[in-house]
């Protein structure tokens, strides 16, 4: 289990925020509650969660602000990444922690620029912390300027400490990070996908409220051995959306989450084969189109 910082968080949803060198003050954007978090709070946080990973807490600024602020909004990412660091160490020593072995991941940040990347992530791999991420892309720049990013930083994180690109991302995505040398990844993309109805196969994408399966019995993917593909039609989850019945979302989801899950088992296989560049080359075309079907 990995759970985030909030830093992220902080900077896409609240309203009212105030960056100090202690921490972020901000209005809680569910109730209007005033918050206050720094790196400490949220490692307190983290360990009580008690997740396997915990993300260190930084400041996710736009990747096309300009540059001076995002050097200085790195500069103090640094300065909070120690403070992270030793507060994980404390909480980690405590007879009361519930997962004292709790591992600290350090965010690379930068926006867009590449030499902020770099200067960043030489900083942060000097505390030698369990793995690194690379934060703060895929918030609204292109795809291009993303594997830009990712191949301009990649040669300077550790070889063999994993590597975890967040908030990222579609299939086509994820085979285009893999080549470039990431290991995982997290996205809400599976799961709100589909609870819009928009599905993934391994012929492409599709949209169930699409007419064309109205009386389609034939499965999501018929190439997906998922519990909702071997049980259910097109046509019945589709009729579920239309009757506003929650079950459509939730067979969706599982669909989508398992042809996530099988991605990546697929990716591993295809790179311990060794033919892992050949099969994404054949796979991308397929996966970011529209499904035929
Ligand atoms: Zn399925």
């Amino acid at each position: 289990m990995l759970t985030d910082s909030g830093g992220f968080q902080v900077f896409s949803l609240a309203n009212l925020r105030s960056i100090k060198e202690e921490g972020v003050a901000f209005q809680s954007h569910m109730d209007g509650a005033r918050i206050f978090m720094s790196p400490e709070s949220s490692m307190q946080i983290q360990s009580k969660l008690a997740s396997t990973i915990a993300m260190a807490f930084d400041e996710c600024p736009s990747s096309v602000a300009d540059k001076r602020y995002i050097k200085n909004s790195c500069d103090r990412t640094v300065r909070w990444l120690y403070r992270c660091r030793d507060e994980m160490d404390r909480l980690n020593s405590l007879e009361e922690t519930i997962n004292p072995h709790q591992l600290l991941f350090g965010i690379n940040q930068g926006g867009v620029y590449a030499d902020l990347r770099v200067e960043h992530m030489k900083q942060i791999r000097e505390l030698d912390l369990p793995g690194y991420a690379i934060g703060g892309l895929a918030v609204g720049e292109d795809a291009d300027t993303m594997y830009r990013v990712i191949e301009a930083v990649e040669p300077h994180m550790p070889k063999d400490k994993p590597r975890y690109l967040m908030g990222v991302g579609t299939p086509v995505n994820i085979l285009e990070a893999v080549e470039r040398g990431v290991d995982f990844f997290d996205c809400v993309m599976p799961s709100r996908n589909a609870r819009h109805g928009n599905l993934f196969t391994w012929a492409g994408m599709m949209n169930l409220n699409n007419n064309k399966y109205l009386l389609d019995e034939r499965p999501i993917d018929e190439n997906c051995d998922c519990d909702v593909c071997k049980r259910y039609s097109r046509a019945y989850i589709r009729h579920l959306f239309k009757a506003r019945e929650l079950l459509g979302m939730r067979l969706c989801v599982l669909h989508n989450l398992h042809f996530y899950n099988e991605l990546m088992a697929q990716i591993r296989l295809h790179i311990e084969k060794g033919d892992f560049t050949e099969w994404k080359n054949k796979m991308v075309p397929i996966l970011g189109k529209r499904a035929p079907f």
